[in-house]
């Protein structure tokens, strides 16, 4: 007998490993694996959510109308140019489906998200990653490593596990490099919680280039992980193309209501973001205080390097002993290293009192 056999470059995928929510024998787990935001969803986006159960009936509206235009006044954008999807991970499927294929080249940094390489090898990209300088995406070796088959750039900025941010021209310039026909995917998942001033998430490039896209998220900042809600900001012609191929009712109506009430939420992404600054930069004096290098960090998330991944391991074993769930990133060829999300202030501590004690006994 022969099960039938999927295309062969899909059984080179590695599945993606999400973030763990459980140890056995522990009551009280701390989840700091995934990134989602300090403080839980936002009220107003509850109480929306609770409001649609009554709809549950009806099929969602399928051009995500309310929530494009609440996105478009929150962030300046012409919202018939945005494209909701299930979590940005959909919109980046959409776009790599549709822009890559067997026989093209997908192009991304060493270090960089891990769901470009699985969507690209879905698509059937050769996937090629670029190494990278200090924990940095290189601009010069990516643009050297796009050939004639290169059809999809992806960038995160900030970037995730790393929390690198290329400073803006360095991202300008790797946009110019490119040939036209190539998309260049600026991923701006963490784009909310970036104090530096000359940053900008990706809109101007979208608006003033034929072949820039980019995606968000109210997975982190506005902690809506669950309700799985992204979106995208295109060019017209690539924005045509997305919606042909998405799922005509791929926003549910709930995440739709929810992501409205998010956006309306007084003060939520201030508070949530002098919080992240203020307990990042704690965290990581406490770390570093131990004598463990922490990156420097532009996202909510630290990427604490312990130097070997037996010690890294080590390091992940106290950690759970207390409850504390972090982020191993072996899958990230980063074995060495823990990245760890910032939650409340207690959470922070109580991070940081474990760590101290990992360093002083071993
Ligand atoms: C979390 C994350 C995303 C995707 O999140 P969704 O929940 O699918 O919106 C995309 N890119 C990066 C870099 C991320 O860290």
């Amino acid at each position: 007998m022969t099960a039938p056999a999927p295309r062969p470059s899909i059984l080179s995928i590695e599945a993606y490993a999400p973030g763990q929510s459980k140890i056995p024998g522990v009551n009280r787990i701390i989840k700091l694996s995934s990134n989602e935001g300090a403080f839980g969803p936002p009220p107003a986006a509850m109480d929306a959510f609770v409001e649609t159960a009554k709809e549950l009936h009806r099929y969602p509206d399928g051009g995500s109308t309310a929530l494009r235009e609440a996105i478009g006044k929150r962030f300046g954008l012409d919202p018939a140019r945005i494209i909701c999807g299930a979590g940005s991970d959909e919109i980046l499927l959409h776009i790599i489906q549709a822009y890559g294929g067997e026989g093209t080249e997908l192009v991304m940094s060493a270090h960089g998200f891990t769901m470009y390489d699985i969507t690209g090898r879905y698509a059937g990209c050769r996937v090629i990653k670029v190494p990278e300088k200090d924990l940095m995406a290189d601009v010069d070796a990516m643009l050297a490593a796009v050939g004639p088959r290169t059809r999809i750039v992806c960038l995160a900025n900030p970037n995730n596990p790393t929390g690198s941010l290329l400073p803006q021209s360095e991202v300008e310039r790797l946009q110019k490099g490119l040939p036209e026909h190539v998309l260049f995917v600026l991923d701006a998942a963490y784009a909310e919680y970036v104090t530096e001033p000359s940053y900008e998430a990706g809109a101007k490039l979208v608006d003033s280039t034929p072949n820039t896209v980019m995606t968000r998220t109210f997975s982190k900042v506005f902690g809506l992980g669950g309700m799985r809600v992204g979106w995208g900001y295109f060019p017209q012609a690539i924005c045509d193309v997305i919606n042909r191929i998405r799922g005509p009712f791929n926003v549910n109506i709930a995440a739709q209501a929810a992501a409205v009430a998010a956006l309306a939420e007084p003060d939520w992404v201030e508070k949530s973001v002098a919080h992240n600054n203020e307990w990042r930069a704690k965290l990581s004096a406490a770390i570093e205080a131990q004598g463990i290098k922490v990156w420097p960090s532009h996202g909510n998330f630290i990427l604490a390097d312990f130097g070997t991944p037996a010690r890294c391991k080590a390091a992940d074993e106290a950690l759970r002993s207390r409850g504390l769930i972090v982020r191993g990133m072996a899958s990230y060829d980063l074995a060495q290293c823990l990245r760890i999300t910032i939650g409340t202030a207690e959470e922070c501590t109580m991070v940081a009192d474990a760590i101290a004690a990992f360093a002083k006994n071993g």
